[in-house]
């Protein structure tokens, strides 16, 4: 997500999505809470989500249909769903599960199966729901629904939920360390709309209604990666070809509306972007689906394979879309390295802004790199320990008094960059790709997502020096 150092910035995508609406619960607009153990009992195989989209009265009809394997003897299921959507239907199987065999009385669903699942056994939950979601108050850091008007008349809806959760949108599992392997999306929208979405595109069907369905897949989502995004786009798609030797397709959905100047002078840096990021980290993680980006009304997010951006094609003395390249560096920290828990979101925003100074050295040299880094030390809070090494919600360490706050973006990368200049580039490259990959020699399909904390990381330094830098993560991160 953009920092909120970059608000100030941000003031016409501000007032462009100030909404009101109905509140979800306290424990709805929270993310990244323990998980039950039901939900540590099951694994997270497939979510198959179908949304019709519904611009007029602001509102959706869904169907979600969530494929769990149990790893435990297990009698319920629990799933986060906000109550703000009137649950229909709910099948466990394909057997209606009567009324009061389920409940959702704060957005924590139950639903009591028919007999107890024994582990190794597969369950297919389908929950029918809609009404209004929840719009968000200022997109993307108090998130949801964004319900705008494109400049040329039409509606223009995005979804930003990386504070609030994946619940806002569908039934899901809302913890980092519940990523579902696959999610099926069938966006159904007004035909003269376009739905880019994660993952890759599986083809679109004209209903006779005057809507139409766009379909895709995407694998390993980050569990707030998952999005809907509809309005009057345009396409312009490319390929590129990798270092890693594959091919990674470039798609880009503008606004019919934006000049072509602008549309091609910002696609032009999608190669560049890829190149940096391929050569500084490693391949990119999702080159078997896309690079892709959609333009949003709110400024940005990092949906994994359709990131989200809304900079408006603004140009400043960076010489490159920093808003493009905060939200793509998300691809490596974020949708494939995630975090362990929120309070490790530095591993996210702090690598990622660590980026940018980088890239600044990649284009046009070490001077320039040591601006940005002297831009970032302005406006450090200081408040509070990066990492705290306890469980916390993402709006507990964006917004509580006693969290990091802005601290994980610039200082996170200050600190990134203290680590680099005591490790030495080698072991600082070869820990970071242990950290992103998995494994030091990343090559297209060698690799799947990672979920990692800062102590792991740590480990990993100690491990590829040889030597206990403790000290390094006691001194700079708790
Ligand atoms: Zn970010």
């Amino acid at each position: 997500m953009a920092g909120a150092a970059f608000i100030a910035n941000s003031a016409m995508a501000q007032d462009r999505n100030a909404q009101g609406g109905p509140e979800s619960s306290a424990f709805t607009l929270q993310t990244d809470q323990p998980r039950t153990p039901e939900q540590e009992a099951v694994r997270f195989d497939k979510a198959d989500i179908s949304l019709t989209i519904l611009p007029e009265q602001k509102a959706m009809r869904g169907v979600g249909v969530l494929d769990f394997t149990a790893l435990a003897p297990v009698d319920r299921l629990v799933v986060e769903l906000d109550a703000l959507f009137d649950v229909s239907d709910v099948q466990v199987d394909g057997q209606t599960i009567a009324r009061d065999g389920w409940s959702n009385p704060e957005g924590r669903m139950t639903i009591q199966l028919p007999r107890t699942l024994q582990a190794g056994e597969t369950t297919s939950l389908r929950i029918a729901y809609g009404g209004q979601p929840r719009t968000a108050r200022r997109a993307p850091w108090n998130g949801g629904w964004v319900w705008a008007t494109a400049p040329t008349g039409e509606p223009w809806i995005a979804t930003a939920v990386q504070l609030d959760g994946c619940d806002l949108i569908f039934p899901c599992i809302d913890n980092s360390n519940a990523e579902p392997r696959q999610v099926d999306i069938h966006i159904t929208a007004p035909s003269n709309l376009s739905a880019p979405a994660n993952g890759t595109f599986q083809g679109k069907t004209d209903n006779g209604d005057g809507t139409t369905t766009w379909n895709w897949t995407v694998r390993h989502p980050n569990i707030y990666a998952v999005n809907v995004t509809v309005g009057p786009y345009e396409e312009v798609s490319g390929d590129y070809q990798s270092r890693f030797g594959n091919v990674i397709p470039m798609h880009f959905w503008h606004l019919k509306s934006d000049k072509p100047e602008d549309v091609q002078r910002l696609f032009a840096e999608f190669p560049q972007m890829l190149d940096f990021f391929e050569q500084t980290v490693g391949p990119y993680p999702f080159g078997y689906e896309k690079m892709g980006v959609v333009e949003t009304p709110h400024l940005g997010m990092e949906h994994q394979t359709i990131n989200a951006y809304g900079n408006a094609f603004k140009q400043d003395e960076r010489g490159y879309d920093w808003l493009l390249q905060h939200e793509f560096s998300h691809e490596w920290f974020a949708n494939q390295l995630t975090n362990w828990n929120a309070d490790d979101m530095w591993l996210h925003e702090g690598l990622g802004s660590y980026m940018q100074p980088l890239y600044a050295r990649w284009l046009r040299g070490e001077r320039y790199m040591q601006r940005e880094l002297a831009n970032q030390r302005e406006g450090l809070l200081n408040r509070a320990p990066i990492v705290s090494r306890t469980s916390k919600t993402v709006d507990q360490v964006y917004n509580d008094p006693t969290g990091p706050g802005g601290d994980i973006y610039s200082k996170g990368s200050l600190v990134t960059h203290t680590l680099r200049m005591t490790l030495g580039d080698a072991d600082f490259f070869r820990a970071l790709r242990i950290l992103v990959y998995g494994r030091p020699d990343p090559e297209p399909g060698n690799f799947t997502p990672q979920t990692r904390s800062t102590p792991e990381f740590n480990e990993i330094v100690n491990s590829v020096t040889g030597r206990n830098y403790d000290w390094f993560f006691n001194a700079y991160l708790y």
